[in-house]
């Protein structure tokens, strides 16, 4: 471990304050990823800025009547929080499919927004990785990939983003509050993580010096016809393969209105409003849906290990999809143990 320094501010405007009087600064959550990052020598912040004491704890109803959650809501308050689980369950049970119980406690809902790759060569310092080490190649292409992308991958990077609740909050319509030395904006959450292109070093247009200070949910009700399918090598505490969150309204057997995101796949949730658009006024049935799953898999491409993501992913979106039109999540089955 190298050395650091250490600050706890407690309120917004010190911690950007603080963050911004070291380059190599970094904000700390939860630490259940940036701590791991440090062991592994990934991540060499000189300075630690604890958000913990931050005001940024509760969920409320946003002025537009949404849900604003702060950034430090633990992953696990927020998943059994009862406003989220009755107006918006597609992000809880994406939540639930996360990680462990220990560890949703942790978490935060910004800390999760902002945990890195899990790419094995990322995590290794002894190989060549772009986003680690810009300029040095991409071990992954021609090396071990099955969990790697098969959509928006560039020749720099083939990486996923490896977060369940992403997925959620980006088929849910998210949007992102943020402060920085400038004041404060909101990113949607479609612009919020980027494809790798010629600067996988960059998972985010979050500035440097930039804190979440809170996920806007919109009041939107998609809580009838949804489910949020996660495929992975362990019933839990695995990564997704492939997960797909769907979210449908329907109106006389019709549907009336479609989301959907996929997770395991890219470098960011992956979302094709096209796809969308192509379901709208079709029939709600399995027959529509096939389709769509070619359309959104038109570009993929695999890398040799994890050419079956392909497949999956088309199955993946039939079945999350049929699950949603007939009203019958793939609900976590710890989803009422608090
Ligand atoms: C073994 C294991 C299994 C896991 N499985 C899953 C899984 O299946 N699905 C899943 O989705 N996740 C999984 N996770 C990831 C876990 O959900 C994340 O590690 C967690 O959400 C990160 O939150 P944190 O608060 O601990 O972040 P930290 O580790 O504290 O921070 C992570 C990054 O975010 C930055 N940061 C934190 N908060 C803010 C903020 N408010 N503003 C700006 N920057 C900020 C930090 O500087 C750091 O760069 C797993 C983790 C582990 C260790
Ligand atoms: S896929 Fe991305 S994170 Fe993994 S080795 Fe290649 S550049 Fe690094």
């Amino acid at each position: 471990m190298n050395r650091f320094s250490y600050a706890r501010p407690t309120d917004v405007a010190e911690a950007v304050r603080e963050v911004g009087s070291d380059p190599s600064a970094r904000f700390i959550a939860g630490g259940t990823n940036l701590i791991d990052l440090m062991k592994y020598n990934v991540e060499r912040p000189t300075r630690l800025v604890d958000i913990t004491r931050l005001p940024l704890t509760t969920i409320d109803k946003a002025d537009g009547g949404g849900l604003r959650i702060g950034a430090l809501v633990p992953n696990s308050d927020l998943a059994y929080d009862d406003q989220v689980q009755a107006r918006y369950p597609l992000l809880s049970d994406a939540i639930l499919a996360g990680a462990s119980p220990q560890l949703r406690n942790m978490a935060s809902t910004g800390g999760n927004l902002l945990q890195r790759t899990r790419c094995l060569y990322f995590y290794d310092t002894a190989t060549p990785c772009n986003k680690r080490e810009p300029g040095s190649g991409c071990s992954a292409i021609d090396g071990v990939n099955r969990i790697h992308a098969i959509l928006g991958t560039s020749s720099k990077c083939i990486a996923t983003h490896p977060s369940d609740m992403c997925v959620g909050l980006a088929a849910l319509n998210a949007k992102v509050h943020v402060a920085g030395p400038s004041g404060e904006r909101v990113i949607a959450m479609a612009d919020f993580h980027r494809l790798p292109g010629d600067q996988p070093e960059r998972d985010t247009n979050l500035g440097p010096q930039e804190l979440i200070v809170a996920v806007e949910l919109p009041d939107e009700d998609f809580s009838k016809n949804y489910s949020y399918l996660k495929l992975r090598d362990r019933l839990s505490y695995a990564f997704a393969l492939v997960s797909v969150a769907a979210a449908l309204k329907i109106d006389g057997g019709k549907i009336a209105e479609a989301r959907m995101a996929l997770g395991g796949v890219a470098h960011k949730p992956w979302r094709d409003t096209t796809a969308e658009d192509m379901l709208r006024g079709k029939p709600a049935e399995e027959a529509s849906f096939k389709p769509v799953a070619d359309h959104i898999l038109r570009d993929a491409r695999g890398f040799g290990h994890n050419d079956f993501k392909i497949d999956l992913a088309r199955r993946a979106i039939v079945r999350a999809l049929s699950q949603a039109a007939a009203g019958t999540p793939q609900t976590q089955t710890d989803k009422r143990i608090k």
